[in-house]
């Protein structure tokens, strides 16, 4: 989607968005219908959303009867004068956008309600599948977007990596754009998204040495990985858990998705 959205003059950030809807609509994944449960048995959905040429982001955290919040995150940063909007405030904002609203029952899939059961048997760590896209457009300009329905029985009201513009999520064409996925509080503290353009932007690493820093030396084993980009095309998807879905497509006809290491 995103690699015929580029090849036909499209912008990175409708590519980013695009591929995010795409990814909100397949149960498969931790993001729209397939979200995780809370600890309520309710679903929670965070995203966020931004563009390396000028900085700007929107994002969205809490939501819980928005089919696809990566489209609301865009219209937070294009319709508001602010970053970030959570949970009644979000949504009465989407119904003002024309945006159906959907019981949040809308999301429910077996498969995650098996996994939070499981989750509460065992307390062990639940399954993640955030959903995350980094893209380099021909314009030069990077963009980046994130997409999550949290961590499997996270508290309500918790609120993960993937809406804090810096954490999750990040983009600065003088940097890099990157989408995290993992254990959200972790990337929080360690400003993973952001942090990747400092160490770029102010102690000229490449951006495979500003991974590896912040992947294998900031962040522990098992705490997650990062897709990114830079603006010469360069890209890395780096992660120290066991394995994260992944997937690459360029202009020159490189077209690979991958599990583990
Ligand atoms: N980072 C997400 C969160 O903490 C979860 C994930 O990536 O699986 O909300």
């Amino acid at each position: 989607i995103g690699k015929d959205i580029l090849a036909n003059g499209g912008r990175g950030l409708d590519a980013v968005e695009q591929v995010l809807r795409y990814f909100e609509s397949d149960p498969k994944f931790n993001a729209g219908i397939g979200a995780v449960y809370t600890s309520a048995g309710t679903h929670e959905m965070d995203a966020s959303i931004m563009n390396g040429k000028d900085l700007s982001a929107g994002a969205v955290a809490g939501v819980e009867h928005v089919k696809h919040p990566i489209s609301l995150a865009r219209l937070v940063m294009e319709k508001t004068s602010h970053v970030l909007l959570a949970y009644q405030g979000a949504e009465q904002f989407a119904e003002k956008m024309g945006i159906k609203l959907v019981p949040n029952s809308y999301f429910d899939t077996k498969l995650r309600y098996n996994q939070w059961q499981e989750y509460r048997k065992r307390l062990e760590e639940g399954k993640h599948g955030t959903v995350g896209c980094v893209v380099l457009d021909e314009y030069g300009n990077l963009a980046a977007g994130t997409s999550t329905g949290g961590m499997t029985n996270k508290m309500p009201g918790r609120i993960g990596d993937s809406p804090i513009i810096g954490a999750g999520t990040y983009a600065d064409n003088n940097g890099s754009a990157v989408s995290g996925t993992g254990w959200g509080e972790k990337f929080i503290i360690h400003d993973v998204a952001f942090n990747m353009t400092a160490l770029m932007k102010y102690k000229g690493y490449s951006l495979k040495k500003a991974a590896n820093e912040i992947i294998h030396k900031i962040l522990q084993p098992n705490d997650g990985g990062i897709i990114a980009v830079d603006k010469k095309g360069n890209y890395v998807m780096e992660f120290n858990t066991l394995g994260m879905f992944r997937g690459v497509a360029t202009s020159s006809g490189k077209f690979e998705i991958k599990i583990w290491k």
